[in-house]
């Protein structure tokens, strides 16, 4: 197993360093637990590949919900030099990273509710989302000492927050003449279907979004990874991509690495134990998956207490000892069982739950989810490693 931090290591923020130098035991124990591995490498490349996407235009990298699960505090740290910014939901993710040493921009989505929380953000030097009248209101007319770059969401199709094309006029000039708030704020949408085959929801949301905001001074932006990739005549001055960073696809079709990324996150355990399992019996909770013939199970050390989703059928892909198998069997809290028909395995065998060699996207489909949903929900028990 790799060293988890070599010499790239110094360049990590040094709590960062010891809490994963920490996580990994060498002891056998921690070997049979599932591990997280995260490469920096492809992490720098993806980074690369959005930062050529944008063209011209800025980056707020999205690490909200830690980072899509990678650990916000290493992602910003290893992409900081692509990226021109960091984008998170909540003021207090925003913080966090302010605490972990990030000085670029960080645009906090889901905004202020008080004066309190602006006067926070201000301090911060963090961008609130305006996204509801009440925030403007509950901002007011006082200032913070420090004036805060504040951004307005407008909403063209996605109908989930953000004022309306109608609504954007009188929206734009209250927040632009708070005296808390920098004057020209930023003006954002969010597309809601960009990662489908049809373009033209999106192309109805860009030109609605040019159309409003014809006049505005402020900095623009429109695009998440799939807008980034797709649409790249949607404009703005700043692209906001998250999925792609981290090596998923940000598309309903096609796989990740059709569009050169490689994937950051690889979720790896092992074999603990082969079995004999007789034509008729049945394996795991609720009998879910029933032997057609006498056949030998593999049971993996891993469960939806790690995060892997309970509710993958039977038929999910898995690689033991890279080969492709298949997942039998309802998923338990710590452990899987899986088919080893014609599969060459002992036990202690690595197996790749996603990552590397079996793409996230592929396990996302068959678990009816999506790769960004399986990345947020790994839990702390899993242990984290960092590699070149
Ligand atoms: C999460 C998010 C993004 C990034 O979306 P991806 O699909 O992960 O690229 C961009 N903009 C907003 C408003 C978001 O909430």
């Amino acid at each position: 197993m790799a060293e988890p931090q070599s010499k790239s290591g110094s360049e990590l923020v040094p709590e960062l360093v010891s809490e994963f130098r920490a996580a990994p035991k060498t002891e056998s124990s921690a070997l049979r637990r599932p591990q997280l591995t995260m490469d920096l490498s492809a992490l720098r490349h993806n980074a690369v590949v959005a930062k050529q996407a944008a063209g011209g235009r800025k980056l707020f990298a999205a690490v909200k919900a830690d980072g899509y699960g990678h650990g916000a505090a290493m992602v910003t740290q290893a992409i900081r030099e692509s990226m021109d910014g960091f984008m998170v939901a909540s003021l207090g993710e925003g913080e966090a990273l302010r605490q972990a040493g990030v000085t670029q921009r960080i645009m906090v989505l889901q905004g202020v509710m008080s004066q309190t929380e602006a006067r926070r953000a201000a301090q911060r030097f963090l961008e609130p989302v305006f996204h509801h009248v009440s925030q403007i209101e509950a901002v007011g007319r006082v200032g913070f000492g420090l004036p805060l770059t504040a951004w307005l969401k407008l909403d063209t199709g996605m109908h989930r927050v953000g004022f309306t094309a109608d609504e954007f006029p009188e929206a734009y000039a209250r927040l632009s003449t708070l005296r808390g708030v920098r004057p020209n704020p930023g003006v954002l949408t969010h597309f809601a279907r960009a990662d489908e085959p049809n373009p033209a929801p999106t192309h109805a949301q860009i030109d609605l979004f040019h159309q409003v905001t014809a006049t505005v001074q402020g900095d623009t932006s429109l695009c998440n990874s799939a807008g980034l990739l797709a649409f790249p005549d949607a404009g703005g001055d700043w692209v906001r991509p998250g999925i792609m960073l981290y090596g998923g696809n940000p598309f309903v079709t096609g796989t990740a690495a059709d569009h050169g990324l490689r994937p950051v996150m690889t979720l790896t355990t092992r074999l603990i134990a082969i079995r004999t399992v007789q034509a008729g019996e049945t394996v795991g909770y609720g009998g879910r998956f029933t032997a057609s013939e006498t056949m030998p199970v593999g049971v993996v050390a891993i469960g939806y207490g790690d995060g892997y989703p309970r509710h993958a059928p039977d038929g999910t892909p898995i690689l033991v000892n890279g080969q492709r198998a298949r997942l039998i069997g309802r998923v338990s809290m710590d452990l899987i069982t899986v088919d080893l028909r014609g599969i060459t395995a002992s036990v202690g065998d690595s197996v790749e739950c996603w990552g590397a060699q079996l793409p996230i996207d592929e396990v996302a489909s068959a678990a009816l989810t999506i790769s960004y949903e399986l990345m947020c929900q790994m839990s702390g028990r899993v242990a984290r490693r960092i590699v070149e």
